[in-house]
């Protein structure tokens, strides 16, 4: 699948969704952009090829190994450790081509054929009602109860019902004895095993197309609450690690706005708040159902709340352009637990025909390409420039906070207090720098002043210097201008005295 980058952001032509043989079904990332009928085959081509592969290899060793050992019998010893290898090997291909080769059903035939059903009907009813040891209390409490009712419901089907039955019966008989095999081969029987109680009830049984696919629904939910704890998720495979990983992919994404999506959804009118709500707890909510198409169930209605969610918000209809980004929005929104193994546990498990056509198939589709959209999102497909995406994926910054008034209800109390608190933190980071500017404008018009003044002093002094005038006759006025002159003695006059 192309996940093309435009302008746009996101766009996926809706042709990308079909299996790329073109049968006209839809494809999917799981299996190669193929649909499930066409992945199949190919998926048998590659095994035969690989079987046969094994095969020679295994002729060719042989006959070395004869070779070998005809020309150099003293020397046994230092051989026997290959041959003893490929002894090992040759048994192991054994094995492998019985699993391919013998099916279920003839192995299950032999077993099951002769028993009454009635008995069997009647037994299958008590342990359903006789109470369950197990710690997994809730679980066999849901798990008999779905026996119950599948019993229920099977026996509307009359004849052809005991036979879909038995089928079931022996199915989940004989993959109680598979645990062992690969899940990739455990779903291989699974799928033939809905491919051959749908031909039963069509050609065998004539059961009318509706009749059948509503049949197919309660074997799928039959076998598939028994089998889940065996097949989702198993140890063998590496679904945990994937889950982990998207995981942690979708947390490090946690700053990607419905802006750089291009998501037209206004979480601000309370009615589409209301929508993306619902459709997050749907996306959550796959995880806790056990059967595929209870699962599938949870991404059809969450996508129906996104195509409302879009047409409220746009008041026209949704197009398909928009729906795949708001629901990589609504994904990376709600980080629903488990999402590779659900997908993976779907792709496996469910009824392949509701995955290659109708809503469920689409929505289904459009979740795979969403997810490997996610792993692949960048700086170009959120309109971003490199070194800001850098930036935010690092958490060195985050795109600017939204209004705090326009928080969607859904947002906890703490994110909202904390946007809060970053949002009075940016104000006074900005009245500091005000302050700081200001006070620096205040140093500046100081020493401004300090120089006005004194140039206007020195200016003052230049136009006005001051003179120093120098004394003229001062003393000499000082006994003329005494007013009673008249009343002084006259000056003593020298005189000689004769001694
Ligand atoms: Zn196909």
């Amino acid at each position: 699948m192309n996940l093309k980058s435009e302008r746009r952001g996101i766009h996926v032509d809706q042709s990308e969704l079909l299996c790329k043989k073109g049968c006209g079904y839809y494809g999917n990332p799981a299996w190669q952009g193929f649909c499930s009928k066409c992945w199949r085959e190919e998926y048998h081509k590659a095994r035969q090829k690989q079987i046969q592969e094994d095969w020679e290899l295994a002729e060719r060793l042989q006959r070395e190994e004869e070779e070998a050992y005809a020309s150099s019998q003293s020397t046994q010893g230092a051989q026997s450790l290959t041959f003893s290898k490929f002894e090992e090997k040759k048994t192991n291909e054994k094995t492998r081509k019985v699993t391919t080769v013998k099916k279920f059903f003839t192995a299950s035939s032999r077993a099951g054929a002769k028993k009454a059903l009635a008995g069997k009907l009647k037994a299958e009813i008590q342990e359903a009602k006789a109470p369950s040891p197990s710690i997994h209390r809730q679980a066999s409490i849901e798990t008999d109860r779905v026996s119950k009712e599948f019993i229920e419901f099977i026996r509307t089907y009359q004849k052809p019902g005991q036979d879909i039955y038995k089928q079931c019966k022996l199915f989940l008989d004989t993959m109680s004895h598979k645990r062992d095999l690969s899940i990739e081969e455990q779903s291989e029987c699974a799928q033939d095993f809905y491919q051959n109680i749908a031909d039963r009830l069509q050609t065998r049984w004539k059961v009318p197309p509706e009749k059948v696919e509503k049949a197919m629904d309660e074997v799928e939910k039959y076998i598939m609450t028994r089998q889940y704890k065996y097949v989702f998720c198993p140890e063998t495979t590496d679904d945990e690690k994937k889950d982990l990983a998207v995981q942690k992919r979708i947390r490090a994404l946690h700053w990607v706005t419905p802006q750089m999506l291009c998501v037209p959804v206004s979480e601000e009118i309370p009615e589409v708040s209301d929508m993306v709500v619902k459709a997050i707890t749907d996306i959550i909510e796959m995880d806790s159902k056990r059967v595929p198409r209870d699962k599938l169930a949870c991404i059809t209605k969450c996508s129906k709340h996104i195509f409302n969610a879009i047409k409220i918000t746009k008041n026209e209809p949704a197009s398909a352009d928009d729906f795949l980004p708001t629901l990589i929005y609504i994904v990376l929104k709600g980080n629903p637990p488990r999402l590779q193994s659900n997908i993976q546990y779907i792709t496996r498990f469910c009824n392949p025909s509701r995955l290659m056509t109708g809503e469920d198939g689409y929505y289904f589709t459009n979740l795979c390409c969403a997810v490997a959209f996610i792993e692949k999102l960048d700086a170009q497909s959120l309109n971003l420039s490199q070194e800001d995406f850098d930036r935010f994926m690092t958490g060195q910054t985050s795109p600017k906070k939204q209004e705090s008034d326009s928080f969607s209800p859904d947002v906890c109390l703490g994110v909202k207090q904390m946007c809060k608190s970053l949002d009075l933190l940016s104000q006074l980071n900005e009245r500091q720098e005000r302050i700081v500017s200001e006070a620096k404008k205040l140093e500046k018009d100081l020493i401004d002043w300090t120089d006005g003044i004194t140039k206007e002093v020195e200016d003052i002094v230049e136009k006005y210097p001051l003179e120093i005038k120098p004394k003229s006759q001062a003393l000499a006025a000082i006994d003329s201008e005494n007013v009673e002159n008249d009343k002084l003695p006259p000056p003593l006059q020298p005189q000689v005295y004769a001694g």
